[in-house]
């Protein structure tokens, strides 16, 4: 099928063409004429999916074939959770709206809010925003949303994650009753389910994938070690395996700058991307990282929300994150457009029960291999929780999970599982 056939008019098919898009992704075949028909929307649907060009499409399309009141009203909102995807989501539309006569602009904070105000001022249709700014800018009168006619929001499960419902609450009572919502999300919480009764009128559902599974081209691998040895396996691998590009999630700002400077030591080229850093440094990490002037992108989770990393070969979770929804979207950022990846989680003894939680959430168990010289101490167990007065023991060998085959030319351990004695 190709986009000729969904009913996109002439100068989205130019502005399409001269992307080198052949075919629509399969989210795409199904969002556009959902959205082009008026209808809700409500998309299952991680980054790399061709999501963005899903809704953007079709919104530009209705936008240009109605006639406003007003002109210069904010006709279409965006909404996401964090600056870079807003910055990406709007040059998306800048790129797809080329040959229509739309305006739009991005609004996010950690940057001045000046020019912001006086592109608004000059009368935007669509509007790319985070919610926080967002609000800043309504409340100081700078933005008029009673006009809106398309709602996206999108990362949905993100900017609950992120702690921005109240925001998004209050940004709703600033917008017309009678609109169209489109609602993309990676993974499907009760939360998100809540928001969707409230917000969708009987939406279109698209899913492109089961919302709780993950790639199937990508390769996900668990390499169990001790905490302390972390960093020289990551080195190992990307020295041994020949890494050219690697995001690297860590669970902690100060750890993503710990391991930046380790890797650095080793020879590797790294670079931080989190919340302290400024937006500035942030913007110049991501073009250093796609442009292959550092080899790997320690990143926290927040920061690389829905950051559009094309081809990414390899993911590492140094840490396991503690919310298992959070492995699915990191591991989103490999395996991308049909290309295979391989997405390598380092796993200490105190992480088994998130891995136990993620493999849970996924229906599976995730293979184990150790790599020769880095076996886990089998004489470690689990540092007792503050609040515990007892240490908890590791999970017996079990069945599931970390309890595999080492692989070829490694060595087979015993991963810590005895609960001999306690290190601590
Ligand atoms: P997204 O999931 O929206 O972040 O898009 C992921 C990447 O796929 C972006 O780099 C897009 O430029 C690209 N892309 C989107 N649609 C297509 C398509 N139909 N064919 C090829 N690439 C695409």
């Amino acid at each position: 099928m190709s986009f000729t056939s969904l009913g996109l008019s002439e100068p989205l098919l130019r502005a399409i063409k001269q992307q080198g898009y052949k075919i629509p992704s399969p989210i795409q075949l199904q969002a556009i004429p959902a959205v082009l028909s008026g209808r809700d929307v409500l998309a299952a649907a991680q980054t790399g999916t061709g999501k963005t060009a899903g809704f953007t499409l079709p919104l530009l399309q209705l936008l240009d074939q109605s006639k406003p009141a007003d002109p210069t009203a904010v006709r279409a909102l965006i909404m996401t959770p964090t600056r870079e995807l807003a910055a990406q989501i709007a040059n998306s539309v800048l790129t797809y709206g080329r040959f229509l006569a739309l305006s739009s602009t991005v609004v996010f904070g950690g940057v001045g809010i000046s020019p912001q105000k006086k592109k608004l001022k000059q009368g935007v249709n669509i509007l790319t925003a985070t919610p926080g700014r967002l609000l800043d800018l309504h409340n100081q009168g700078c933005v008029d949303l009673s006009h809106v006619e398309i709602l996206v929001l999108d990362e949905a499960d993100r900017m609950l994650d992120m702690g921005f419902i109240h925001d998004i609450r209050k940004i709703m009572k600033l917008l017309p009753q009678k609109r169209q919502n489109l609602l993309f999300s990676a993974t499907f919480t009760p939360e998100i389910r809540q928001m969707v009764k409230g917000l969708l009128d009987s939406p279109v559902r698209i899913e492109v994938a089961s919302s709780n599974s993950t790639a199937e081209n990508i390769r996900q691998v668990v390499h169990p070690v001790d905490k302390t040895r972390k960093p020289k396996l990551l080195s190992r691998l990307i020295q041994d395996g020949n890494w050219e590009q690697v995001l690297v999630f860590t669970r902690t700002k100060h750890g993503a700058n710990k391991l930046v400077r380790l890797l650095e030591k080793d020879g590797i080229s790294a670079v931080a991307i989190h919340s302290n850093k400024s937006q500035g440094a942030r913007t110049r990490a991501l073009a250093d990282f796609k442009q292959r002037r550092v080899l790997a992108l320690v990143a926290t989770d927040i920061a690389v929300r829905g950051l559009d990393i094309e081809q990414l070969p390899q993911v590492v979770n140094f840490d396991l994150p503690s919310v298992p929804e959070d492995y699915i979207h990191r591991i989103g950022r490999t395996g991308r457009a049909g290309l295979g990846g391989q997405a390598v989680s380092l796993v200490s003894i105190d992480e088994h029960k998130s891995l136990a939680g993620i493999e849970r959430l996924l229906q599976r168990s995730l293979t184990s291999e150790i790599i020769a010289g880095f076996e886990p101490d089998p004489n470690l167990v689990v540092e007792p929780a503050p609040t515990s007065t007892r240490p908890s023991r590791p999970r017996p060998q079990s069945k599931r999970g970390m309890g595999s085959k080492p692989a070829n030319n490694r060595s087979k351990g015993s991963q810590g599982r005895r609960p001999t004695k306690s290190a601590a």
